[in-house]
């Protein structure tokens, strides 16, 4: 498909053959995604784990869970896009219900000791951010698991003796 005829398309008819290709309608954020942590260098994550929600990206031992989100599709309520005046209807009820879903999700993964970040489209706008916050979480996470691990860190273990 040429550059030009992507223009043409509608963002709804454009969403709509994105979300042909990805169930999520998601795959330009995803990868814009992808290409921070590599240019990050920060290592450990996955894509699509199999748990609830599936999320885009992943660190399993860390137990951190990411989604990455489009703002028409997830309805996010800073970019208020429009809905198309066409078939109104229609895609409120699928915004709405993605909204619901992804909801569901995020309770459920927190739920079961995940941590979980949304970022959302617009926040590509500034990538340096989405960066130092990831690092910012991930730094947090690791420092969780060990301090839930035992042995994993010398000082708790002392402390642990010291109570005991
Ligand atoms: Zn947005």
């Amino acid at each position: 498909m040429s550059e030009r005829s992507l223009d043409s398309l509608s963002i709804a008819e454009r969403s709509l053959r994105m979300s042909k290709v990805r169930s999520r309608g998601n795959a330009s954020t995803e990868i814009a995604l992808l290409r921070l942590l590599r240019g990050a260098k920060i290592p450990g994550w996955r894509r699509h784990l199999k748990i609830t929600g599936i999320p885009d990206f992943g660190f399993p031992q860390l137990h951190v869970a990411i989604f990455v989100d489009g703002c028409f599709w997830h309805g996010c309520s800073r970019c208020r896009r429009n809905v198309p005046s066409k078939n109104r209807t229609f895609w409120s009820r699928k915004i709405a219900s993605n909204r619901s879903r992804d909801r569901k999700a995020r309770w459920q993964l927190r739920r079961s000791g995940w941590i979980v970040v949304r970022i959302w489209e617009h926040e590509f706008k500034n990538p340096e951010r989405v960066v130092r916050r990831l690092r910012m979480v991930l730094a947090r996470a690791g420092n969780q698991v060990s301090r839930d691990t035992p042995n994993a860190n010398a000082t708790s273990a002392s402390v642990a003796r010291k109570i005991s």
